[in-house]
Order: structure tokens, then sequence, then C-alpha cells
């Protein structure tokens, strides 16, 4: 049983760590870059461990060289994100790639990355929203940059803030600055923590930051204290198991604590992080899900709702997906 025509929700999906293998090396080859090595025999991403993840990322990113790249690497990310029953979607955005955290070459970017997100609801009929993102390991100076570029250019398609990157780098409180800046412009935020630091760092991001919703967040799960604090707080974790027993941040997904965060009433939902470099679609993620923890229709479309819920998006925009995800008559 495949749950692919199922309605889909996706809060947690990186732009460029969308962007299809045949796609990358199309522009490479356009381009005349030769990062042939990046890739399997099957054309498939191609990496030992977390660390040569981060080089493949990076060598495939240096074919996005401008907006017009983006707006094409939009439209096959959102092809793909489509086919697996996706109906609304919300990506992060860099601006620090998008570039270099210039406002004016930002606000170029997004244009194209807008455009492009308008032609995908008309043809595919799925709706995008964007979170400007961080980057966590190029520190909190240059994270007011992102943040300045979230502030500027907030509106009905930016409508969250966040932090990605090596999450191990400082702590959330040196970003404090930034996202008290994106919070004031009307950003709502998300941040990433918990994916490969302890429960400290979740509690620390939690206290710090105050986030509505936590990417990752499963280590969580390693201080049932916290689990509770989180599940009273209403506090969102966005979580990508495919993604986590991939890179080895859980065992296997037996072992992954989803379960035991649901059911410990935190409001869990489901996404792909990177997809194609982690072999996963959200067709997938609910497949795989289905098949160990037993959960069905009822459940799945439990997550939806609940990623639903918890999207930055306006009520109107909620209200017109929320139709997608009732069963046909
Ligand atoms: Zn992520």
């Amino acid at each position: 049983m495949s749950y692919k025509s199922l309605p889909k929700v996706e809060l947690h999906l990186h732009l460029e760590g969308g962007a299809p293998p045949a796609f990358i090396r199309g522009l490479a080859a356009e381009k005349h870059i030769d990062i042939s090595g990046i890739f399997d025999e099957r054309g498939g991403y191609a990496y030992r461990d977390f660390d040569h993840f981060l080089k493949v990322y990076e060598a495939a990113c240096t074919t996005l060289t401008g907006p017009e790249e983006f707006r094409r690497l939009t439209l096959a990310v959102l092809e793909q994100s489509a086919e697996n029953g996706v109906v609304y979607s919300e990506t992060f955005l860099s601006p620090d790639f998008c570039g270099g955290g210039d406002v004016a070459a930002w606000r170029d970017y997004l244009a194209a990355i807008e455009d492009a997100a308008a032609e995908a609801e008309r043809t595919m009929g799925i709706t995008l929203r964007g979170i400007i993102t961080c980057i966590r390991h190029f520190g909190p100076e240059q994270a007011k940059t992102a943040a300045l570029c979230a502030a500027e250019t907030k509106g009905d398609f930016i409508v969250g803030f966040g932090m990605a990157g090596a999450e191990l780098m400082g702590r959330p409180g040196d970003f404090r600055y930034s996202f008290d800046m994106a919070r004031e412009a009307g950003l709502r935020i998300t941040c990433h923590a918990g994916e490969w630091g302890g429960p400290d760092m979740v509690a620390d991001t939690i206290r710090d930051l105050n986030p509505e919703r936590i990417g990752h967040g499963i280590n969580a799960a390693k201080d049932l204290a916290l689990v509770d604090l989180i599940a009273e707080r209403e506090i969102v974790l966005e979580v990508c198991p495919g993604s986590n027993v991939f890179l080895n941040a859980v065992p296997s997904w037996k072992a992954h604590p989803i379960k035991l965060l649901r059911d410990r009433g935190v409001k869990v939902t489901v996404s792909t992080d990177d997809p194609p470099f982690f072999n996963t679609t959200m067709t997938a993620e609910y497949d795989m899900l289905s098949r160990t923890f037993g959960w069905e229709e009822e459940e799945l479309g439990m997550l939806t709702q609940t990623a639903l819920d918890a999207a930055f998006c306006d009520a109107e925009t909620k209200a017109r997906i929320a139709k997608l995800l009732e069963p046909a008559p």
C-alpha cells in the first residue's frame, strides 16, 4: 500500500536540498561546470558521511548562480513535491546563498522564486511559502544580515524566520538579536535544534529564541520532562525521519522517537528535509511510518492536519488548503 495520492503538507524542506540530481546535472552541463564526481553510477548523489554530504551539497549549489537558476530550481522541486501529493509546502531560503546577504540582490532572487511558486500554483496545484534562514556556522553577525533581508521582505510569501546549518556551532542565545528583529517584523519563528544537539540544545533554543516550531527536535526525547514541556507549550516538531535514519542521527526507523513523542502528546509533523540527498520523498516518509508503526490513513491524516494548523501562511490560504485535505465525497 502506498500513500502517494494522499494529500500532504510539508513544513521542513531546504530549497537547494530538494534539487533533483538530473536538474543539477543539466545545469552543470549548460555551464560547463564539472561536478561529475558527486553522482553515483545510477545518477543519484554520492557521499560517504555527513561531512562529505555537506561537500557534495555545496558542489551541487555551485551550479545555482543567479535568480534564473533559482526560478528553475523552485519549479523542479515543486514538481517533485506535487508528484508526491504535497498540496502545501514551506521552504527554507537563505539570502547568504542568494546574493550574499545583500537586500537588493536578495529581492531579485526572491522575485524569481515567487514567480516560479505562482506558476506552480497555477499549473500543479501546489502552494509554496518561504521561511528565511540564517546559517548557524556563519555566526551571529552574518545572521543579522539574513534577519534584515527577512524583515525587509516579509509579506504574503515570506512568512517565517529560522536557523539552519551546523547545529553544534555556538549557542542559541548568540542569535537572539536576529530572531528578535524577525519577530518584531511580524515573522513566525522556527529553528533547527535537537537533530545533532542534545536535549540541552532544544531547551536553550526554547528559552532563548522562543520558537513556535522546532526543526527536528528529536533528541528532546532523551529527556521526558522536556518532552512534556514541549507538549504543554504546544511547540510543533518538524520531524524528518528519513533524513535522521539516512544520516545516522537515529539508528533505524524502528528506533525513531517520533512515536514516543506523539504518544506523549507532542504535536509532530513529517517532512523530507533534503529529499533527493536522503533518497526519500513525502510518499516514502508516509509509507515507512505506516510500515514501521502501523499508522494508517487516520493517523497520517492527523499528521497532515497538525502541519496545516502549524503552517505560517495566512488564515485565508489555510482555509483553501483545508478544503484540499477533505476526503473526496
Ligand atoms: Zn533541515
